[in-house]
């Protein structure tokens, strides 16, 4: 049986994980590969985590782009899982470095409250609504995801780098990569109901000022439980 200290600790730890995912190191393929055809980016000032955040763990999300919450420039890209090996981890990588590039052009903001979150969150209940009356809530948030404006051209690039890298036999040289690949802007117009916008901008909102706040009450609950655990070790229980 466990000891009761090793228990606490590593409970701990794992609520401490599920709310902070680990940092990764990105492989040095990658690095070069997205540098290379998102060549406006400051990718050392974009983090990649291992693992998704707290409040979408259970969704069907593979990987997810988001704001840093303390900050104003700050983008995350978090994997459920990250193999530097895969190409289709390289694909998934390619397609959220586009979602970064929407962040960079979509400019800067306060926490969670960035441009790109507004214009995503808004345009996806533009959708959703829009559809919800003729199909079910399922089809609705399909259509919502697999036409958003923001989502058609990531996937429209990830598809064509696809094809390329298959071409390539999957040993992508960067000099090689062809200059149609190269993307300095995302090129997006939002074309978005006040209404919708407002709706967006809204739950953002009040996300932004919740997030940290969460965060913390789940620290004021690893902490104590942590600190036991280290009690209960230096009296070997
Ligand atoms: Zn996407």
């Amino acid at each position: 049986m466990p000891k009761p200290s090793h228990t606490l600790l590593k409970s701990a730890r794992q609520l401490y994980r599920w709310v902070f995912p680990a940092l990764i190191e990105r492989d040095a393929q990658t690095a070069s590969i997205l540098q290379h055809i998102y060549p406006t980016i400051d990718w050392q000032k974009v983090r990649f985590y291992k693992g998704l955040p707290w409040f979408i763990t259970g969704s069907f999300v593979g990987a997810i782009v988001l704001p840093a919450t303390w900050g104003r420039r700050g983008i995350h890209v978090y994997f459920r899982n990250y193999r530097p090996d895969s190409l289709s981890n390289l694909m998934t990588t390619i397609h959220e470095g586009f979602h970064v590039l929407q962040y960079r052009d979509l400019g800067a903001g306060v926490g969670f409250l960035r441009g790109f979150m507004l214009y995503y969150l808004s345009e996806y209940l533009q959708l959703f609504f829009r559809n919800i009356k003729k199909n079910s809530r399922y089809t609705a948030n399909r259509i919502a995801y697999e036409k958003h404006p923001m989502e058609v051209p990531a996937f429209a690039y990830e598809a064509a780098f696809t094809q390329y890298a298959i071409a390539q036999k999957g040993i992508i040289h960067t000099d090689t990569i062809p200059t149609e690949f190269i993307r300095h802007t995302c090129d997006y117009k939002p074309k978005i109901n006040l209404l919708y916008l407002l709706m967006g901008t809204f739950i953002t909102f009040i996300f932004m000022l919740l997030k940290p706040f969460a965060e913390l009450c789940f620290l004021l609950i690893a902490a104590p439980i942590y600190l036991l655990g280290k009690l209960l070790a230096i009296i070997r229980l």
